[in-house]
This record gives C-alpha cells, structure tokens and sequence, in this order.
C-alpha cells in the first residue's frame, strides 16, 4: 500500500491535550494560529484522572508561603530539583491557580467562599516543622475539571484540534523543528504539519509496567519521537511509585485519602508507619510510604501474606468519604468489590509518574545536551518533560501545577518565538518518509506468522514490575537491559493481524510498542547506572544517597542498540543537601 500525505501549516502545533498541552495552545490562540494534535480525545487525556488537587500556597486555610512550599519541593525532591525551576514553579503557583480560577475551574470552597486546600503527603508548614494544608481541589476530580475547562477556553479561543491523530516523527532541517507527521487513526492516511514551533506535552509513561495507574495511553510516544532525533533524555531511573494502587489491579486511590486521614495497616493490625516516619506517618512523602509498604510485604506481615496492605477509611465515615472522596470509592467497589465505607481496602505500589523525560530549559526550549544549548522550535512541558522539578521524587499535587506552571510559560514562550518568525522554515525534502517508512513497513506485515505487538508488551511490562521496581539491585537491573534488547530485537520480527488503514488499532499498539520498548531499555539502563539510593530510585546493593559522586542529573542517548550516558550537574540555589528525616 502506498501513503498518500496530506500536508497542513499552522503556526504553533502541541501534540497532547493534557493540562500542559491545553494551556499552552490557550496562550499561543488568539494570537497565532495553533493547533493540538492528541491521539485520544482531549478530555480523555489522562490529566482527567488526576483526583487530589493541585498544591499553592493560597494560605486559605492556615499561614502559607512559597518559600516552605519551595523548601519541601527541594526535599522531596531529595535535592535533585533544579532548584531555579522549583523556585519558579511555587511563586507562579497562586497566580495561576487563581487565573484557572478565574477561566471557570470549579474549585472546592471554604465556607468564608474562598479556595479549599486539602493536606497532601510531603507538604508541610514552617521549613517541614508543622502540617499544612495547601493542594486545591474539586472533591476527588480535580484533574477532571481543570482538564475540561482548559478544553473550553480553547474552543472559546478556536484551536484547531486534530483529534485521534497520532504523532509517529517529528520533522528537523538544520538541526531545527519544522513540524511533526501524525498518522489519522480513525480514517488512516499520513499527515505532515508544518509550524513554526512544535511543543511536546505527550504526558506520562508508567504503561510499561504491569501494576501501573497510568492511563493506557500513557506510552511515552514524544520521549521517543525526541530520542530518535539523537537528542538525550534526563533522570530516567526516577520513576515514582505510589503507595495506594488497589491490589492487583494499580488503578489509583488518591493520596487525598491518606491526606484526609486514612491509615495504612498490615496483617497484624499495626499502623506500620510509625516505624519507618515517626512524625509524619502516613503522609511522609511517596518515596518512603512506598518502601515502608514493600518491606512489610517483603518480611511477609501483607495482608494474609500476600503483596499487600490495607487502606482504611472507616474511621472518617460515611458523610466525609461521599463528600470528599466518592470516585476513589466507587473505583474501589467497581474493581475489587470493596466498600471502604464498611471495611478497608487492600493496595500496594503502583508504577504512577515519570520525574524524567525530555531536558527542557526554564522555558520548555527542549535541550540538546549537557549544556544550555536548544533546539530552535522545539519545546516540551508536563509529565514528559524534565525541566527537574521534581528531581528524584515528586510531591503529591505539584504535578499538575508543573503542567499548568510551565505549559502557561511554554504557551507564552513559543508565541515570542513564532512572532519573531517572518516565515515557516522550509520543510526537508519527503518530510513524512521515515513515517511512511515505518508504517507501510508495519502494514505489509499483516497476515504473516510472527510474534504479535501484544506478546512482546505483556513480556515487557510484567518483567519491568519484576526487576525495576521500589527496590533493585544490579542483578535485577541487569536482567531487565537484557530482557529489553532482547524484546527489541523481536520487535523487528513483529507482524500484524489487520493491514488495513482505517481505525487500526493493532497499528497503534505496535508503534507504542516500540516507543516503550525503546525507553523502558533507557529507564533499566539508567537505573543500572546509578549505585545509590535518592527519592524513588532505591539501590539495595548501594544504601544511602552518595552526593559526592552522584548528585548529578544522569542524561542518556539512544544510539541505535547501545545508550550513550553523560551528566550534568544539579542546579542548587537556596538549600544545601542535608539528611531526610519524615
Ligand atoms: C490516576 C492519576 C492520578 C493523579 N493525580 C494527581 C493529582 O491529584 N495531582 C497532581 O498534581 N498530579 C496527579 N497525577 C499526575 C498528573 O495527573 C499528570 O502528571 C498530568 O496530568 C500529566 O499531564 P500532561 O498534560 O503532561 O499529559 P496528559 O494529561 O497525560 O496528556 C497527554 C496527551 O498527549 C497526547 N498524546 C500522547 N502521545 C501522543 C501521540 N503519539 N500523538 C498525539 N497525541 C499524543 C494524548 O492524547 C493526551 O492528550 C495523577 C496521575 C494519575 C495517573
């Protein structure tokens, strides 16, 4: 089958209509001609299913300022923040929560009328010294309505949305970004868009692993479409786990309920986090919540000596858990059957979030190296990018702030650049072929014996959750690069069942495939690489944090079947490494 390519111009393109990707094409609308490609349905964007809230220090319920948000941020951190990004991401907390405010997100109230706030794991008051309560919310929802009301002030703003397009290449002449070739999923056909900026907000990629509460798309696509222009990614051995999945499945239920009083509980009845975070207990930040869980289950006190542990919410009633919490509840009865109203419900960690990813500047310009050089008309902002805010482990709420912080600045950033542009760059000559290349090449498969999409990805994810998980060790980690090359290696043997152009779904699943493939060989090699522990990355085989040799960001490149690895150092500003007490 030949491709036919069909070709469209606009000023800006966002491929992803997350929270990241939505703000930025409402800053760049209006004034210059933006689209947003997105493979699913915007409002299907895994943003939607954020539950908690989104932290600021409004002090709406009690004294709050940026700086202990900062001094949090920088610690939960474990001081690999950035902590110029950190800085820039807790001052523009309040004005951009009250501008979402402002464009229509139905936040929760205090009775006085003002912004509720809710406590969540890691944010305290007083430089860590008393509690706090700053993550804003709409009941368990909150990614939900901010996601819907971003989606309404672009159409208000007429973006042009290209729903269900898949972005498959990007398209670079002279070392800049001209645009980005999208495959049309419902009707086939290739699609080149030719702009002036291009701006990554593909979101998180936890789906290469089993136990997961990523979305199912959440496949890390951009990570790839950027890696494979031989530019670098950042901290890809930081991967968070976060402490209540429900058992077996990982679906989330949001540190809300732990934030709003729940208790972790193991088979004898012990609230063990008194053990393992004296003072903070059930909401030390995810890092240590999620290894307290793990070494209880792993020294067999799991609830009836299987992998895991129970939440219980009895205590905070049925009034406040239908007020507060209904959607983790009804998840809960939906998919294992339990009513936390009447008895507590068994999770463990899941793979949840993704503090590596595309190396962007302050500004989203995605970065080329180890040093401030960019990538004229490239930008990338949200859970795929690493302008390192959150270093080793991210705080419960900042993520969706860091989407609305620095997709806004992305927005504002890359309408500088295209007014600045008297023209579109030209684009290469056969701009869509290495797209074209790989999707007819995947299509003539059809038919043929060989080794399906789906084999390869259930082989992947289960031996990730095995091996690159809340402990490793080198033995593990060795294991997983070599299952990975392995796995990559047959995907170039892989064959479909349907060859055929319209809604092919096996298509799409084959070209996630081999995006993850791609970056899961990354993220085990990186976690090899690094011999200590820091936030989510914990090394049995090396205890404790090493900031002589290792407080360093680790950038890695994918040079056809070896990683190339380099580093560069943190930026510190304010706060000195010190020990991490919860
Ligand atoms: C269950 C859950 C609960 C969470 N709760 C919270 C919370 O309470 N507070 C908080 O701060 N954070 C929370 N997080 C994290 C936070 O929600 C995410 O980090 C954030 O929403 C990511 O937003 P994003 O804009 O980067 O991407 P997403 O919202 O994931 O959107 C990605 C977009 O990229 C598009 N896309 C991807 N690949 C392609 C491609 N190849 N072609 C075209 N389009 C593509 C998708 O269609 C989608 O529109 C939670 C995460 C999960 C999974």
């Amino acid at each position: 089958m030949k491709l036919e390519v069909i070709h469209h111009k606009h000023d800006v393109i966002v491929v992803g209509a997350g929270i990241a990707g939505l703000y930025a094409a409402l800053k760049t609308s209006g004034e210059v001609d933006t689209a947003v490609l997105s493979k699913i349905y915007p409002t299907r964007s895994h943003s939607g299913a954020a539950q908690g809230g989104c932290a600021a220090s409004l002090g709406n319920m009690m004294e709050d300022h940026w700086e202990w948000h900062l001094y949090d941020t920088v610690r939960g951190s474990d001081f690999l923040g950035d902590q110029d990004a950190q800085e820039l991401l807790v001052r523009d907390a309040a004005p951009v929560i009250y501008e979402m405010e402002h464009l229509g997100v139905p936040f929760d109230r205090t009775p006085a009328g003002r912004i509720a706030q809710r406590p969540f794991g890691g944010h305290f008051g007083n430089f860590g010294k008393s509690e706090m309560m700053r993550s804003c919310y709409a009941a368990d929802r909150s990614g939900h309505a901010q996601l819907h009301c971003l989606y309404e002030q672009c159409l208000k703003n007429e973006v042009r949305f290209y729903d269900e397009f898949f972005a498959v290449s990007l398209v670079m002449k002279d070392g800049s970004c001209r645009g980005v070739v999208a495959w049309d999923i419902r009707n086939g056909g290739l699609h080149v868009f030719h702009a002036k900026a291009v701006m990554i907000a593909s979101g998180g990629y936890a789906r290469c692993w089993k136990i997961t509460s990523n979305a199912m798309a959440n496949t890390g696509d951009g990570l790839a479409l950027v890696m494979r222009q031989n530019l670098p990614l950042e901290d890809m051995e930081f991967v968070q786990f976060h402490p209540t999945g429900l058992w077996r499945e990982g679906i989330l239920v949001s540190e809300a309920a732990r934030g709003e009083g729940g208790y972790l509980v193991n088979d004898k009845g012990e609230r063990f986090m008194e053990r393992y975070a004296k003072a903070k207990m059930e909401l030390a930040p995810r890092d240590v919540v999620s290894r307290a869980e793990q070494s209880e289950i792993n020294e067999g006190r799991g609830i009836g000596g299987q992998d895991a542990i129970h939440l219980d919410l009895r205590h905070l009633g049925r009034e406040k858990i239908l007020h507060l919490l209904p959607q983790v509840r009804e998840l809960a009865l939906k998919f294992i059957g339990r009513d936390m109203i009447t008895e507590p419900i068994p999770i463990q960690p899941t793979a949840h979030y993704s503090m590596g990813g595309i190396p962007t500047d302050l500004d989203t310009r995605v970065l080329s190296g180890t040093g401030k050089e960019s990538v004229p008309g490239l930008y990338a902002s949200g859970e795929c990018a690493c302008v390192s805010v959150h270093g080793a482990n991210r705080l419960g709420t900042n993520s969706t702030l860091e989407c609305a912080v620095f997709g806004r600045r992305g927005g504002l950033k890359m309408l500088d650049f295209v007014r600045g542009l008297e023209r579109h760059g030209e684009l290469p000559e056969d701009a869509a072929g290495p797209a074209r290349a790989q999707i007819e090449g995947l299509l003539a498969t059809a038919g043929r014996k060989g080794v399906r999409p789906v084999e390869l990805r259930e082989t992947m994810q289960k031996s990730m959750t095995d091996n690159v998980a809340v402990y490793r060790t080198a033995e593990g980690l060795q294991k997983q690069v070599a299952i990975c090359a392995e796995l990559r290696a047959k995907f170039r043997e892989v064959s479909l069942d349907d060859g055929g152009a319209y809604a092919n779904t096996e298509l799409i699943e084959a070209l996630e495939l081999g995006h993850m493939l791609d970056y899961a060989y990354v993220i085990a090699r990186c976690a090899l690489g690094r011999t200590e522990c820091r936030g989510a990355h914990w090394r049995t085989d090396h205890p404790g944090r090493n900031d002589q040799e290792w407080l360093k960001h680790t950038l890695a490149w994918l040079e056809g079947d070896a990683i190339r690895i380099d580093y560069k150092p943190v930026v510190i500003t304010r706060h000195q490494p010190e020990e991490r007490k919860y």
